[in-house]
């Protein structure tokens, strides 16, 4: 039976409550309530259809209801949906396994969980664990982490202390662990450091100081490596995540990279360490893994950390981590596919041509004045949005101007999210170039209209 929208609406206010959301404020809008998904775009329950700019959270690699997604799914459904891997394994979770090693040379076990969140409290639970396992008496002490200013690892209470986001760590601080932040080069930003290799240079020098001082107290450093998505896109200048590598290796500790927002082609490349040549310790995927089908999530380590979890019954190095769902069948078989449809759709090639052509076209937003920076690595954008171009303010937040351009870009067809002051737009991977053309079409008459209020209203 098909509801209303007034229905729906009126049941999702009532018992829904949506994530990172004031639902004070959401309650006095009117939701977007998807039905279904074609491709590049998504329906609403009264036909009205948008591009998806957010990629369905920036998860989605071939579009909506792919055929071919669909089958490995029907096919492995007629087998079976789930069985445990405690005790048990399956075919698709030891094929997805190999086929994830395989990209990552050096890497040779994947632990597998279902959020991008839990693949990083995963990680950061098996470096803490490693250097027990390795000498519990030499390295008592390695018990903290290092991360970057504004970063973003997910929201289990882990992961967020591994955040440097205020708003996410704030109320939570007295749960969280101790975590030591350096800065990230943030070159919109930090004009007064010089040029972006200054900047570069500057970071690299703290997080120096830091190791130097501390790093018998460290057990890892921890970065999302080329693009830092949540902080508001901020493209790291080539050489910082080599250069943070180097360091992890001349002091000691544990490099672990959190591909969750990156890896599977949003760069440009299959996975954005790939353009730094970096090896990490420990590498964790989710998101887009699963092409956007279902919840999966995975972490990757090498060898020389898996042989230190490898002891006798009575000897406490067992890795005592689990959930109910690691390496469920359906997720594994939908991820298998989605791999390899990357490879047999030329993907990647298209999203580096692609990127190059967006890039032309966003250019022309400069042409708004409330436009500060369009930041772009492959296909993930960040548009910043401030009200005087030449002091970087930002327009204040109860002004909701970002919120609104979002409102707007929804009127005329496109989904997009604001991260504070930053327009994102992270299409569909498989989003043709005339689809991107109008995707960018609207992003400018959004913002160009948002301007005339603003400028009326605020400047
Ligand atoms: N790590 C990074 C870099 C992310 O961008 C995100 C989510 O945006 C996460 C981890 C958390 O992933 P999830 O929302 O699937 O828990």
């Amino acid at each position: 039976m098909a509801y209303s929208y007034e229905q729906l609406e009126q049941w999702d206010k009532q018992y829904v409550w949506h994530p990172f959301t004031q639902m004070k404020q959401y309650a006095k809008e009117r939701p977007l309530i998807i039905e279904r998904g074609q491709g590049s775009y998504l329906y609403d329950v009264d036909g009205n259809r948008y591009l998806d700019g957010y990629a369905s959270l920036w998860v989605n690699v071939h579009g909506h209801n792919d055929p071919e997604l669909n089958a490995a799914l029907s096919e492995q459904l007629a087998k079976i949906a789930h069985s445990t891997l405690l005790g048990s394994a399956n075919v698709p979770s030891i094929l997805l396994a190999k086929t994830l090693v395989g990209y990552w040379p050096g890497m040779s076990k994947v632990f597998y969980s279902d959020t991008g969140a839990a693949a990083v409290e995963i990680a950061l639970k098996i470096a803490y664990q490693y250097w027990k396992n390795i000498d519990p008496v030499k390295y008592a002490g390695k018990n903290k982490f290092v991360s970057l200013k504004e970063a973003y690892h997910g929201d289990t209470v882990g992961a967020v202390s591994v955040g440097g986001m205020e708003t996410f760590h704030r109320i939570f601080a007295p749960l969280l662990f101790e975590r030591i932040e350096v800065p990230s080069p943030y070159v919109y930003r930090m004009e007064e450091y010089g040029s972006e290799q200054e900047i570069v240079r500057y970071c690299l020098r703290e997080l120096e100081r830091v190791l130097e001082e501390q790093h018998d107290q460290i057990a890892a450093v921890v970065i999302e490596p080329l693009v830092q998505g949540a902080a508001g896109i901020i493209v790291h200048p080539r050489g910082f995540l080599k250069g943070v590598e180097r360091l992890c290796r001349r002091y000691g500790v544990l490099f672990i990279c959190d591909e969750v927002a990156v890896g599977f082609g949003r760069t440009g490349t299959m996975f954005a360490c790939e353009q730094e040549e970096v090896k990490p310790d420990l590498v964790c995927l989710g998101k887009a893994i699963t092409g956007g089908y279902l919840p999966l999530a995975a972490t990757l380590v090498t060898e020389e950390i898996y042989a230190a979890f490898l002891g006798d019954v009575d000897e406490d190095k067992t890795f005592y981590h689990g959930h109910t769902y690691t390496g469920n069948q359906l997720t594994c078989s939908v991820a298998l596919k989605n791999i390899e449809l990357i490879e047999k759709r030329g993907l990647i090639d298209s999203v580096q041509r692609k990127a190059r052509r967006l890039a032309e076209w966003l250019e022309r937003l400069y042409e708004i004045p409330i436009v500060g920076d369009i930041r772009q690595k492959g296909l993930m954008c960040g548009i910043e949005i401030v009200k005087d171009r030449r002091t970087k303010e930002v327009f204040p937040r109860a002004a909701m101007v970002e919120h609104r351009i979002i409102l707007e870009a929804r009127r005329r067809g496109l989904v997009i999210r604001p991260l504070g002051p930053v327009l994102t737009f992270i299409p569909v991977l498989s989003m043709s170039e005339d689809e991107m053309a109008e995707a960018v079409r609207i992003l400018f008459d959004s913002i160009a209209c948002l301007y005339e209020q603003a400028r009326a209203e605020l400047l």
